[in-house]
């Protein structure tokens, strides 16, 4: 069918929108009419080549909308559903089975191979292939892609276009509090970076029953969100020792700390700060053999650094979740939005990278 995205030419260039042509769902594919969706970094990593994806090749992986059509062996979802889209994962290796899905030993081949996993790729314009599948969707279109185990079927009583962040930022953040440090009521946490994942991460920290919630950013409009949005405390990281900032706050250090920007300094940043028996988790994206010093003997005495992916997140589990606590009004992230039409996607792009909006969601 013939479709309408936004296609990336050259590394580091500006998305182009064009006429293509996208393949029937095979017979474990869903075909998804795109309602919104949403902007991440790691589309702009994947665009810059820090995530090595041929090109060209169409980005996009927080799509949400509505399903068009589906293969014939799909059961999970039929046509007129509402769906967020997520990653994928194949559901047979050693993590899956275990229902450690985002640690799926095939995620590079199902989300970053630019075609499906068996090569065939699903997009193209006249004779020339575009590559897709990106995160198993390319949702930077008005028509999507996904595989029976990436959709994620949702309410149709919240408003759909709000929903694609869910399965990829919103859902990182929220759970790596939730899900994977399982924060305690009455304890406390500092966030360092608080765009989409952190400022998702200050929601699941209120959610969880964190007292002290400290925002630590160099942006002060950002800071000022965390704050709107549950952060008891605020650190800007440009005008004063952050270390010090966070321990002085909570006389010593906070149960849990998140690094949240994908960056060597600050993580060393989020582990100093821990006291004994501290947690550190790792959600910030950096390029690949990036390297860290870190405190040996501080570690040594309790303190853990773990690596989350994609919040520890069961996305059949965890995204309707979040949605019923958003529409209960305890879990705001709405408030993180503004939408851009389609053919804004580079105004959208640029007014992300200079700070100006935190979560772009494209609507075609
Ligand atoms: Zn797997
Ligand atoms: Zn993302």
């Amino acid at each position: 069918m013939e479709i309408k995205a936004a296609v990336v030419y050259e590394q580091s260039g500006k998305f182009k929108i064009e006429q293509l042509q996208l393949s029937d769902p095979n017979d474990d594919e869903v075909l998804v009419r795109i309602a919104g969706a949403g902007i991440c970094h790691t589309d702009l990593a994947a665009r810059d080549q820090h995530l090595p994806i041929p090109l060209p090749s169409v980005f996009g992986h927080e799509g949400a909308g509505v399903v068009e059509k589906v293969g014939a062996r799909v059961t999970k979802v039929q046509p007129g559903d509402h769906v967020a889209l997520s990653w994928n994962s194949c559901g047979a290796c050693t993590s899956c089975k275990a229902g450690k899905d985002p640690y799926c030993l095939n995620f590079l081949a199902l989300n970053f191979s630019g075609a499906r996993p068996d090569g065939t790729t699903t997009l193209r314009k006249g004779d020339q292939v575009i590559h897709g599948s990106f995160f198993c969707q390319s949702s930077f279109a008005d028509f999507a892609l996904a595989n029976e185990r990436n959709v994620v079927k949702v309410s149709k009583d919240v408003p759909l276009e709000i929903l694609g962040p869910m399965g990829c930022g919103i859902q990182t953040g929220a759970g790596a509090v939730m899900n994977t440090l399982q924060a305690s009521p009455g304890s406390s946490i500092a966030i360092f970076g608080v765009g989409t994942v952190g400022i998702s991460a200050v929601l699941g920290a209120v959610v969880c029953g964190c007292t002290t919630i400290i925002a630590v950013d160099v942006h002060a409009d950002r800071l000022k969100m965390a704050e709107e949005l549950g952060a008891t405390h605020t650190v800007n990281a440009g005008k004063e020792d952050p270390v010090k900032a966070v321990q002085d706050i909570t006389g010593g250090g906070p149960n849990f700390s998140l690094e949240c920007v994908g960056n060597p300094a600050v993580f060393r940043q989020a582990v100093d700060v821990l006291p004994l028996l501290g947690v550190c988790g790792l959600l910030g994206v950096v390029a690949p053999l990036t390297e860290v010093s870190l405190n040996m003997d501080l570690i040594m005495n309790g303190r853990t650094v773990r690596g989350i992916i994609e919040g520890d997140a069961i996305p059949d589990l965890f995204i309707p979740k979040l949605i019923e606590l958003y529409t209960q009004g305890r879990f705001p992230f709405d408030r993180l939005i503004e939408f851009y039409p389609f053919d804004e996607i580079n105004k959208a792009v640029e007014d992300m990278e200079k700070g100006r909006v935190i979560k772009p969601i494209l609507r075609p």
